[in-house]
């Protein structure tokens, strides 16, 4: 049976690095869906132009596609011992899909991980910078609540690039929050504490999901 692994995370909960790394201690090929529209879009796909403008706004790319990217994925040779998906599913109509896929396919069951960071710890990590509500100098991401020029009020500044973080939280709380919901009543879901140090991340996320393999027989 393969080690069927679907991370799951709100973006910024460092998902991606502890698919990889876990991906790679076991052998097994991550599957990032923002990897594969990415590279689909260096080489002009025509799909994938499409799904471009919606990427730089920080919305979704629509289920039909992303789905038979994934179907299409599945279908090679490698993930015979099981795979990593990152970044899929991300709506409750790709979960679904997907437990079809897995059905059809007969991989196995599938192992769920939850990545999870409170929504102020994520705007902290994502928001990079901080300026003073009165004379405007930039404090970046520290502690502090005041300026040190001159005791103003330090806020967060929102520019475009963290707009576009700002909605895809909000796309996350909306879209993929209620895969979770999905996901929670399986005796292979799990979840771990992402606001912790990257390398106990690590260490958590492989105890789990050795023990949510367990569970599967
Ligand atoms: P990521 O690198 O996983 O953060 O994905 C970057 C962007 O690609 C997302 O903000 C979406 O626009 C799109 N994307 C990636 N995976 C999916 C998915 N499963 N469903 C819909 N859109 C996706």
């Amino acid at each position: 049976m393969g080690l069927n692994v679907i991370m799951m995370g709100p973006p910024g909960a460092g998902k991606g690095t502890q698919a990889g790394r876990f991906a790679t201690d076991r052998g097994l090929p991550k599957i990032s869906t923002g990897d594969i529209l990415r590279e689909a879009i260096k080489e002009k796909n025509p799909t994938a132009l499409d799904a471009k403008a919606r990427m730089d706004r920080g919305e979704l790319v629509d289920d039909d596609t992303m789905i038979a990217i994934v179907a299409d994925r599945l279908a090679r040779p490698d993930v015979r011992d099981g795979f990593v998906l990152d970044g899929f599913p991300r709506t409750v109509a790709q979960a679904q899909a997907l437990d079809e896929l897995v059905k059809r396919l007969e991989v196995g069951p599938l192992i769920v991980v939850d990545v999870a960071v409170p929504e102020h710890e994520l705007v902290r990590r994502l928001a990079g910078r901080r300026i003073c509500s009165v004379c405007g100098t930039n404090a970046g991401p520290s502690d502090v609540d005041a300026c040190a020029a001159c005791g103003g009020e330090l806020v967060q500044r929102i520019d475009d690039d963290q707009g576009v973080v700002l909605e895809r939280l909000r796309v996350y709380q909306q879209s993929t929050k209620p895969v979770l919901e999905y996901y929670s009543e399986r005796p292979t879901f799990r979840v771990v504490n992402g606001a912790q140090a990257p390398e106990r991340v690590a260490v958590e996320l492989n105890a789990m999901i050795d023990d949510a393999a367990a569970a599967r027989r």
